[in-house]
């Protein structure tokens, strides 16, 4: 694992991904593909730990409500996520502002 810091956290389609990289493992990931140059190991997972204060700042400009998705690119629910607890977070803030959200994830 290794933690950036980011400009920015909400996409276009106000997706997010929070975490790049990912350890379930299925055979299937589009994710890893190179046409995503990503530029570490996909098994050695990129935290962005300031998305909970990029995704404030973001939310609380927005003036129309809509949904967010999470699980797009790469899974919320990494292990990871036990310890770091930064889409917990995230899912505050997106309650706090009362956007909708969505939630894919392999994990149980
Ligand atoms: S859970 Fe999603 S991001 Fe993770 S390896 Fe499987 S398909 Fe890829």
């Amino acid at each position: 694992m290794h933690k950036v810091k980011e400009k920015g956290i909400l996409s276009a389609s106000n997706g997010i991904n929070i975490y790049r990289g990912c350890l379930h493992g299925c055979i299937y990931c589009d994710s890893r593909s190179d046409c995503y140059q990503m530029k570490h190991k996909f098994e050695d997972i990129e935290v962005k730990e300031n998305a909970p204060e990029l995704l404030e700042k973001a939310l609380s400009s927005k003036r129309k409500p809509c949904m967010i998705g999470t699980g797009a690119m790469s899974d919320p629910y990494i292990p990871l996520e036990k310890d770091l607890r930064i889409m917990r977070k995230c899912l505050e803030i997106i309650e706090k502002y009362s956007f909708g959200v969505t939630v894919h994830t392999k994990s149980s």
